[in-house]
């Protein structure tokens, strides 16, 4: 049985007021939703990270990162263990010739303004992906036919259990494939390194505006959601069947599929996270009866939504 009480012992003996216990972490998802973390520890640097591996390893307490929570459902009943998110220690980029390097908690668009401001082009499709940048590695996000594979060169990962230290990886150790990656859930992205390409800032500008006017175009950016729902199957689009399954509209008490983005769920005001699970299976049910595709989430989950293997 994790000892929760031993957990937040150790944090307090080692980082003292960056641990908070039954902290809500609602707040820091775009959809809002969720009940609170057992234990959060708001990391400035390694140590904070090497105090958590320790409480880890040494209660076996469940440990989660979150980053901006821009792809996340957290369950109803919160997460029983730790909660991790890398703080402003972590927010940092710096230039080295065709080579931008961040920290895991700088915001993707921030990086990709840096980028325009050296005149580094290649990181425009990020510029409105409210990411965070370890969390937009650790899901190779993308947009616009780009992706991170395409753009990452290295990686800084910090091991949350185990021993061994923050460890470089190239991108070809990352198994990168469509909106995910092989990096292993027990570690933390620290900072990453794009290579990038020379680029006129007319053309960066244009590129990234775009890219914004689309969004505000296509996707219900008023309402709290967490993206896409489901990734798209090969050759189609998630959005395209979940609308000729007549799914548009579906909703689940103040859970509703997205009238302006079948690919969205929007959570109203009182919704909960079981709201948009069940709706999620409604939705899936419905597409794989109308067109014989089972429709894979793209949306990670905290703590108990759903059955593990759905
Ligand atoms: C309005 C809107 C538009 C979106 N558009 C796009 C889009 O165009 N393309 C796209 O790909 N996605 C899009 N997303 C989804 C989301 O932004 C991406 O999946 C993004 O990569 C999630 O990053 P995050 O920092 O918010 O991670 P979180 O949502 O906090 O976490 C997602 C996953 O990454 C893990 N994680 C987070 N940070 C780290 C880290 N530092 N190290 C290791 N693991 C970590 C978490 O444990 C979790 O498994 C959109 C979301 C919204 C709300």
């Amino acid at each position: 049985m994790p000892d929760l009480a031993e957990a937040e012992r150790i944090l307090h003996a080692r980082v003292g007021p960056a641990v908070r216990v039954g902290f809500p972490i609602a707040p820091l998802t775009t959809f809002r939703l969720g009940g609170p973390a057992a234990l959060f520890v708001d990391a400035q640097g390694d140590e904070e990270l090497a105090a958590v591996r320790e409480a880890a390893d040494a209660t076996d307490i469940p440990v989660a990162v979150i980053g901006k929570g821009s792809n996340m459902l957290v369950s109803d009943d919160g997460f029983p263990g730790i909660v991790v998110r890398l703080g402003r220690g972590f927010r940092w980029a710096g230039r080295d010739g065709d080579r931008l390097s961040a920290g895991g908690a700088m915001p993707l668009p921030a990086m990709a303004g840096v980028a325009m401001r050296h005149r580094l082009s290649g990181l425009e499709f990020g510029v409105a992906i409210p990411a965070s940048l370890g969390g937009a590695v650790k899901m190779n996000a993308g947009a616009h036919g780009r992706s991170m594979s395409d753009v990452v060169d290295r990686m800084e990962v910090f091991p949350l259990t185990g021993s061994g230290p923050r460890r470089s990886l190239a991108s070809s150790e990352a198994g990168f494939a469509y909106r995910r990656s092989q990096l292993p859930d027990d570690s933390i992205v620290v900072g990453a390194t794009v290579r990038l390409q020379p680029g006129t800032d007319d053309e960066i500008r244009a590129h990234m505006e775009e890219a914004r006017r689309w969004r505000r175009r296509t996707q219900p950016l008023a309402e709290p959601n967490c993206g896409s729902v489901f990734k798209n199957p090969d050759g189609d689009h998630a959005a395209r069947l979940i609308e000729s399954a007549g799914a548009k509209g579906l909703r689940v008490g103040g859970a509703r599929v997205s009238e302006k983005h079948a690919n969205f769920i929007v959570a109203e005001t009182g919704a909960t996270a079981s709201d948009v699970w069940e709706l999620i299976q409604q939705v899936r049910a419905r597409v794989e009866h109308h067109a014989g595709i089972r429709l894979e989430t793209e949306v990670e989950r905290m703590g108990a939504v759903g059955d593990a293997d759905d």
